[in-house]
């Protein structure tokens, strides 16, 4: 395969050219079958320091430019990204091992957040008032500066567009640190935006793991720092950011729920359920989690494994990430069947002929778990649904409230009132009404609440333009003989 040859090698990206760093690299590996298919530089301070200087030349002119210039850029970069979906799909698949239709759909995502950022022009107004005779006051919103933006495994291309095309837009330069294990994605990034005619040094990429991320945090050039990943990441890199006077807003892991109530449409709940918690092999921080059934529910439930059954590992179910991976998920499994929950359908053991070397867990949904089981509280990321049953939906709220995670959760019932009920009540920040993968879409905002997000803007939509500006507010008298009417 020609992208195979091409990305045999990743290197960092600064000032518009790749190069190499000089030290040791890293391989990279294919979940698919186990292959290695490429090799990335394991970064330091020394090239974050570089980036962060490209990025500080370029943003004297870069944020100089007026929004709608900018938006011409992301305009053509949109249209590279559609021209060039069937090699970024690919991509997706080689390196993080899920399907092509879920590969592609997350290129068409990233395509529609570059739409919602060519629309920031239109959106971000700035205000202007008389607030005393002949005196006017204005805030514009101006950029931050040089940024960054550090990304997970799970979506290799979707999540660096959460960030880049509105943080460039609204007029930052930035870093961005992909994960280790899926870098090959943003390579095409940068090929593609140079393409469009994004100058050099605006988008720079740091490639490496732990010490890039504290470089980041500690560099005194870099602004802001985004973060998407696993709690226990999330809080180190926003203690570390925030200590270092940096604004920092940092996404982490999920555990969620979704509560179905007995009325609920049996076969749009059941296909629902464990499609959000089988798609991308259960690795979405949007994925269902635990399915807390409310009083009676086993058809829904017998249903669920029913549907489950047709999901094939390496045919409408890609591969987990990695080898690690894989042992945790079961690991998972077998605790819960320890503890005494009945496993209705399980995945340990899962291989794909011609592909013994990948990392693939079959559809797994556990039944009679219990609120004190590890599979009921923490994150498993992998295709696993834990079924805790409820007398009632005071008792199923009790269960979701007592999550330390917080990022989604759903209602499947036919009744508006429960469901208004559920929208209140639970302790996430996005919801989801007969709908088992929650996504909000631009302009609405992605973010959760509780562990799963710290920090005070949503990483998207129209929150994510207070956390890439500051306002400057000017007041303004050029009439001498006004009278002003305050203090001064
Ligand atoms: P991770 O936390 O292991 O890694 C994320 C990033 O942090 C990577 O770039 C990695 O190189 C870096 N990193 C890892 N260990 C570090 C350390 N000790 N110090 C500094 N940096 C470190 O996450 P992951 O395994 O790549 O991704 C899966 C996790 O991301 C899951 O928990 C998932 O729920 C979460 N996630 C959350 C969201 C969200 O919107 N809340 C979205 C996607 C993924």
């Amino acid at each position: 395969m020609e992208t195979k040859e091409k990305l045999s090698e990743v290197k960092n990206f600064i000032d518009g050219k790749f190069e190499r760093n000089g030290q040791k690299p890293m391989n990279v590996e294919s979940p698919i079958d186990g292959s290695i298919i490429s090799t990335i530089p394991l970064s330091t301070y020394a090239d974050v320091d570089k980036a962060v200087k490209a990025a500080s030349e370029a943003y004297k002119t870069w944020s100089a430019t007026t929004m709608k210039e900018r938006a011409q850029i992301f305009f053509k970069y949109r249209f590279l990204l559609e021209k060039n979906i069937q090699e970024l799909t690919e991509l997706i698949v080689l390196e993080n091992g899920k399907s092509y239709g879920e590969s592609k759909a997350e290129v068409e995502k990233s395509m529609e957040l570059c739409e919602f950022a060519v629309s920031l022009p239109q959106i971000v107004s700035n205000e202007v008032q008389e607030v005393s005779l002949g005196v006017e006051c204005r805030t514009e919103r101006r950029p931050i500066g040089v940024v960054a933006s550090i990304a997970p495994f799970n979506f290799p291309n979707m999540v660096p567009h959460w960030t880049m095309p509105n943080a460039l837009m609204l007029g930052n330069t930035m870093i961005m640190k992909p994960s280790e294990l899926v870098p090959l994605s943003v390579v095409r990034m940068s090929e593609l935006l140079k393409e469009a005619g994004l100058p050099d040094g605006v988008f720079n990429v740091v490639n490496g793991g732990k010490e890039v991320v504290e470089s980041i945090c500690d560099h005194p050039g870099i602004e802001a720092v985004s973060f998407v990943g696993s709690t226990r990441v999330a809080k180190i890199v926003y203690k570390r950011a925030t200590s270092n006077l940096k604004r920092c807003v940092a996404l982490g892991g999920a555990k969620n729920h979704l509560i179905v109530l007995p009325d609920a449409h049996l076969d749009m709940t059941a296909s629902n359920v464990v499609a959000s918690m089988s798609g991308c092999a259960g690795q979405r921080c949007m994925a269902a989690s635990v399915m807390v059934g409310v009083d009676k529910v086993q058809h829904i439930i017998d249903k669920m494994v029913e549907d489950a059954k047709k999901i094939v590992p390496g045919d409408n179910l890609g591969s987990v990430i990695s080898a690690a991976a894989k042992e945790r998920i079961e690991g998972y499994i077998t605790a819960a069947e320890r503890a005494g929950a009945t496993i209705l359908l399980d995945g340990r053991g899962a291989t794909v002929a011609g592909k013994e070397g990948g990392y693939y867990v079959g559809p797994t949904i556990i039944d009679y778990v219990t609120p004190e089981m590890s599979v009921a509280s923490e994150e498993i990321f992998g295709p696993v649904i834990s079924i805790i049953r409820a007398k009632d939906l005071d008792e199923a709220m009790d269960i979701e409230n007592s999550s330390n995670y917080g990022n989604a959760a759903a209602v499947f019932t036919q009744s508006g009132g429960l469901a208004k009920q559920v929208m209140e009540r639970a302790s996430a920040g996005m919801i989801g009404v007969n709908i088992g993968v929650p996504v909000p879409r631009e302009p609405f905002s992605f973010g959760g609440w509780n562990e799963s997000k710290f920090g005070v803007c949503d990483i998207t939509g129209r929150s994510s333009i207070e956390f890439w500006t500051q306002n400057k507010k000017t007041t303004i008298k050029w009439n001498p003989e006004a009278k002003t009417n305050w203090m001064s």
